[in-house]
């Protein structure tokens, strides 16, 4: 039999979502996200950039408000409410302590139990190559747990530390160890998606919504082998 994966844990109340662009949350994580909202825990977003390089036909100038309110509507669709953005540059997001430095502000504000990131793993498996933007964001990530809660760091930021995050879960790695039924959260997930519809219509051809709906069950479904037959979303859990 397969080896199964660990439900996620459910001892916390707050999460922060950080991530790269708009829509690498609704890539797979967001069903789990409405999941949580349902059981009335605290899930805010904080996006590295506002994905202004993301659509090629569009430029930046213009790109950047549209993809910002695109991402706040796709947020809403599964409860959360509080999205911010940090205005690094999409594309060429840089790891290092100034990266570092605005994540661990956000956690000691936000003061999560739980951080939760995409893919920091050179590629998605195989021969499938990660983007610089998400293994600089999700190692930062990882490494800002520890630096939030650590007061000699960043001592500039006038924050109080918050050494209370316990567990970093990565989503979208390939070797998950975690993960949450998607059943729930699956329809708010779908519309939290077809919310990216700009960035969407320029990536296919297929009707928008067929897209989202195939790819996320896809994504859940192919897990459900691994959770009890239940289709899921996947975590690499990292506990502190
Ligand atoms: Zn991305």
């Amino acid at each position: 039999m397969t080896q199964q994966l660990e439900p996620m844990p459910t001892d916390w109340r707050r999460a922060l979502a950080v991530v790269a662009h708009p829509d690498d949350l609704e890539y797979g994580c967001a069903a789990a996200v409405a999941g949580w909202s349902d059981e009335g825990r605290e899930v805010a977003y904080l996006l590295v950039t506002r994905g202004e390089a993301g659509i090629d036909t569009i430029a930046p100038s213009e790109c950047a408000p549209l993809r910002e309110r695109e991402q706040r509507a796709s947020a809403e669709a599964v409860g959360v409410s509080c999205v911010e953005f940090l205005d690094h540059r999409d594309g060429v997001i840089e790891y290092g302590t100034a990266l570092r430095r605005d994540i661990a502000a956000a956690v000691r504000r936000h003061r999560p139990e739980l951080l939760i990131t995409l893919n920091h793993r050179d590629t998605w498996g195989g021969v499938a190559w990660n983007t610089p933007d998400h293994r600089a964001v999700g190692r930062a990530t990882l490494d800002a747990a520890g630096d939030a809660g650590n007061r000699w760091i960043f001592p500039e930021l006038g924050l109080e530390p918050w050494d209370g995050v316990r567990w970093v879960a990565v989503a979208g790695t390939d070797r998950p160890t975690h993960a949450v039924d998607a059943t729930p959260g699956f329809e708010r997930s779908v519309r939290s998606l077809l919310a990216h519809r700009t960035y969407i219509e320029v990536l296919t051809d297929e009707d928008p919504e067929a897209y989202c709906r195939t790819f996320l069950a896809g994504t859940t479904g192919a897990a459900a082998e691994r959770f009890g037959g239940r289709p899921a979303v996947t975590f690499e859990v990292f506990p502190r």
